[in-house]
């Protein structure tokens, strides 16, 4: 056998066409903002079919088209069937075929060693968001972490920035949900784009849009939504706390400002204010590369219409500035006074809003080292003390995903490095592993499904059997646990007994609803509004707008801007932001149309380039060689990869990632995705 990926049982089109047919609800627990509910047709056991259902009403009987797809990873030629053993070269990707119990008892031993030989701090278990199911991360996983001592993992690769301003300016109240944008009067979509990440809110702003609101879009390309906007604003990557500075200036300084609701609601509005007015319209829209008037334009829609909603993405938050560009964002409802109406005020991950602070996992988190999932390069070639000996990979594809891959990459072909990949297919970094192991799809298994756009949580139910000899995370962990003499004899060891305990440590109404099979709710409902049914969750339910903490470990304070990194021989600005084709980097196995960069025309002029020609985009960190896309739906002077790329999706097996820096972010310690600087030639001059 050449690799366990390569022992496929068929794609979703070789579906059997006779057979029992049934249609299965579940819902999707991926790391997408709208944990839509799902009916699954399944014939003979096959998944056949995979379409929305109206359990969650936000769905509305639609979902992407990422997973519709969904069936062909579960029997793609990609998929992992059984525990494996690496039989070649690291990234070579040949592996022997073992049993799980011969696998298990090869990782726990290797455990063991590796504590008695360099510490705990020695493993570092690797995970982000393959799921957002609250089984399949933070639980049985966390637990063996804690208790056996490991490194710990920031996982900081996303939603870091936004989640720090987040927590210290609201304690993350939650957020204005969908159905309450057609309220608004203004919606100011930044940094974000639902079309391709999220569609499910995008019905919901056209509604809002048709009822008369005004729609602007901060975005450095123009997508769907950009174009319908009334205003789109092409910033600068980067530069997003320049111009929201700017619109706090334009509300102190017009007499816009809410001072009652600042006066009993806030703190530190007089701080804002002084590193607001340095920021006139003139000098923001020149350091984002806009027009003036279109600032002044959004500045006054602001100040004078109400309802007004700011949806604050993820894309401002991927630079040197991100953090204070989420703090200067989200602090404009409160100085513009737009909290207390349906339809007013923010909205961001409604990932907390639940208050679930995972009960379940009863062990402490132990004083070990902290090492940030930006960092996995670094951690890999140059840590000490003590090195990274043994990673465990789950729920991620860091080869791909995350900054400076070729450091990351270098690190992953250690051969003193002993690496498990534990996946559902081969990715990029499964290729690296000295033992891979088959994991369980969402299809596979029960899970919690929480959305973090509308408030729903649901209890995900298993559709098919588990595909070869997959098992779920909790049955892994748990396994591993036991073998390691961790878990108590009454604590759960696999799946079905963590569904019980889950369910038991929900709040009350919350578990029972669950089991019932009907939909949940908080006690402050499913549509709350700001300041009336719900309020910051800081010490003193205020809003903390200068908070002393971020304001001490930002590298130059808080609401300040540091300077764009280009120079002369890297002028462009590469942004990877989410595509229509992957969660994430989820599904980027698939087989897709040529990837390719796009670019404003303008720049390509200026290079000699032209549509569909090969190129290298490249820094000192790396290159990329892809073709060439040049269209107008990009501000000049940027240019834009898609994220979430495997490594087969470029000519040369280098993705965005070859070609941003480690540094991090403002606040946080997040990735600066955005803060790639480039320069693009033809590959046939190279
Ligand atoms: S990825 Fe998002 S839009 Fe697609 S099915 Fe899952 S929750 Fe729905």
């Amino acid at each position: 056998m050449a690799t366990p990926a390569n022992r496929t049982s068929g794609h979703l089109r070789d579906a059997p066409s006779v057979g029992p047919t049934s249609v299965v609800e579940t819902s999707c627990p991926l790391d997408c903002p709208d944990a839509c509910s799902l009916a699954v047709t399944v014939r003979s056991g096959r998944v056949i079919n995979i379409d929305g259902s109206h359990k969650n009403p936000v769905t509305e009987g639609f979902i992407c088209a990422k997973v519709r797809k969904f069936g062909e990873r579960v029997y793609g030629p990609d998929r992992i069937l059984h525990p494996a053993i690496r039989k070649g070269r690291k990234g070579e990707g040949r592996f022997k075929r073992v049993l799980w119990d011969e696998a298990l008892e090869l990782i726990a031993d290797t455990f063991r060693n590796t504590k008695a030989a360099a510490g705990g701090a020695s493993i570092l278990p690797f995970s982000y968001g393959g799921s957002n199911g609250l089984l399949t991360q933070d639980n049985l996983d966390a637990q063996l972490w804690r208790r056996f001592g490991t490194s710990r993992l920031a996982r900081t690769v996303c939603a870091a920035p936004t989640g720090a301003a987040n927590m210290a300016l609201y304690g993350k109240m939650p957020s204005v949900t969908f159905q309450d944008y057609p309220e608004a009067a203004l919606i100011i979509l930044w940094g974000v784009n639902p079309s391709a990440s999220g569609i499910h809110l995008v019905p919901y702003v056209r509604e809002a849009q048709k009822r008369g609101a005004k729609l602007v879009v901060v975005d450095p390309r123009t997508t769907a939504l950009g174009r319908a906007a009334d205003v789109h604003l092409a910033v600068k990557p980067g530069t997003d706390v320049a111009v929201a500075l700017a619109i706090h200036r334009h509300l102190f300084t017009t007499g816009h400002a809410d001072e009652a609701f600042l006066g009993s609601h806030t703190h530190g509005a007089d701080r804002l204010r002084e590193r607001a007015e340095p920021w006139t319209i003139e000098r923001a829209a020149e350091v984002a590369g806009i027009e003036a008037a279109a600032l002044e334009r959004v500045a006054r829609f602001y100040a004078e219409r109400s309802p007004a909603l700011i949806r604050c993405g993820w894309g401002l938050e991927r630079n040197r500035n991100g953090g204070n560009a989420a703090m200067a964002v989200l602090a404009l409802p409160a100085v513009g006074g737009k909290f207390g109406v349906r339809g007013g005020g923010y909205a961001m991950s409604n990932s907390a809003s639940w208050g679930l602070d995972n009960t379940w996992i009863d062990s402490p988190e132990p004083e070990t080292r902290l090492v940030n999932m930006n960092h996995l390069g670094r951690a890999l070639t140059e840590y000490d003390d003590p090195p990274v000996k043994l990673l465990f990979v789950y729920n991620c594809n860091p080869a791909a995903t995350i900054p400076d891959q070729r450091r990351v990459i270098r690190g992953l072909e250690r051969e003193d490095l002993f690496t498990v990949v534990f996946e559902q297919v081969m990715t990029d970094t499964a290729l690296y592993a000295d033992v891979v192991l088959p994991a369980t799809t969402f299809l596979e298994g029960y899970d919690f499904a929480k959305a973090y756009g509308p408030i729903y949580l649901d209890l995900a139910r298993p559709v098919i059997d588990a595909v070869g000899e997959a098992r779920s995370n909790a049955d892994v962990f748990g396994e591993l646990g036991t073998r390691l003499g961790l878990l108590g004899e009454d604590e759960p060891k696999g799946e079905l007994d963590l569904v019980v305990r889950v369910l038991d440590a929900l709040p009350e109404t919350i578990g029972e609803d669950l089991r019932a099979g009907a939909r949940p709710s908080p006690p402050f409902g499913t549509a709350p509004v700001q300041f009336v049914d719900v309020f910051p969750n800081t010490p003193d339910r205020k809003v903390d707008l200068f908070p002393a903490a971020l304001e001490s470990s930002a590298p130059i304070g808080l609401y300040r801007f540091q300077p764009d990194p280009a120079n002369e021989r890297y002028p462009l600005a590469l942004i990877s932001p989410a595509s229509d084709r992957t969660i994430s980097s989820t599904l980027g196995e698939l087989p897709r149309p040529d990837v390719k960069l796009l670019m404003h025309p303008g720049d390509a002029e200026a290079r000699g380039l032209a549509e569909g020609d090969l190129v290298r985009v490249f820094n000192d960190l790396g290159e990329v060689h892809c073709p060439l896309n040049v269209a107008a739906a990009i501000r000049r002077g940027t240019v834009s990869l898609p994220k979430g790329l495997w490594r087969r999706s470029t000519r040369n097996g280098a993705t965005a990632t070859a070609l941003v820096p480690d540094a991090l972010t403002d606040l946080g310690g997040g990735a600066c995705f955005n803060d790639a600087r480039v320069q693009v030639a033809s590959l046939a001059t190279a």
